[in-house]
């Protein structure tokens, strides 16, 4: 079985991993069977990070980091001491991973959580491609979005956007990702347009004045 769960930044996908793997853990840890949780850190070279929940009582949690596993075949390896697996940030996944994740989902219970799209709205790969071959190779899938609240008026968000181009520029509000609906997103892009040639003319004239 291969269970899906979605969505933006902020929609809650940390807190629903450690909500889900804890109680299942704890049952099955009783009887000696092993439940493996994992996560892809592309940019981390440990083999163990910690997973954190902000909204589940600073909840953390250590986890194998399987971003630097080669092969498809290593990820199987190491799953097979598990009787199920959660794997979280499968959005970084390497696509030859993905064979893996659903090979062994053809026996065995896998929950993956991933990002749908960038701050850019640019679809992550894995992440729709994990869905694709879930609808296609597995009888037993289903895909949950995780849905998250506009930052601004809290309607349905649809975007995570980033509110500086700019590494080393100075933002008023400490967070730089903001998760927005169409709405405010369009309002925001608007504000954040960059002046067109005309209208900076137009700016320097009233200095010079
Ligand atoms: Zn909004």
């Amino acid at each position: 079985m291969l269970i899906v769960k979605m969505g933006l930044m902020k929609a809650g996908k940390s807190k629903d991993v450690i909500e889900t793997y804890k109680p299942m853990k704890d049952i099955y840890y009783k009887a000696g069977i092993a439940i493996g949780i994992f996560v892809y850190k592309p940019y981390d070279e440990r083999k163990w990070v910690d997973i954190e929940s902000r909204a589940f009582d600073n909840k953390i949690e250590r986890v194998y980091n399987l971003a630097n596993i080669k092969s498809a075949s290593e990820v199987l390896e190491i799953f097979e001491f598990c009787h199920m697996v959660f794997i979280d940030e499968v959005q970084f996944a390497p696509l030859e991973h993905l064979n893996a994740i659903i090979e062994y989902a053809k026996t065995h219970d896998v929950f993956c959580y991933g990002l749908e799209k960038d701050y850019l709205s640019k679809p992550f790969e894995s992440t729709w491609k994990l869905i694709t071959m879930g609808a296609y190779f597995l009888d037993d899938y289903n895909v949950i979005r995780l849905e998250a609240d506009c930052d601004y008026c809290g309607d349905l968000a649809e975007h995570n956007i980033r509110l500086t181009d700019d590494e080393n520029l100075f933002v008023v509000e400490k967070e730089i990702y903001k998760t927005v609906c169409d709405k405010c997103k369009i309002e925001i892009d608007e504000l954040r347009k960059p002046l067109e040639n005309d209208e900076i003319e137009k700016e320097k004239s009233t200095w010079n004045q």
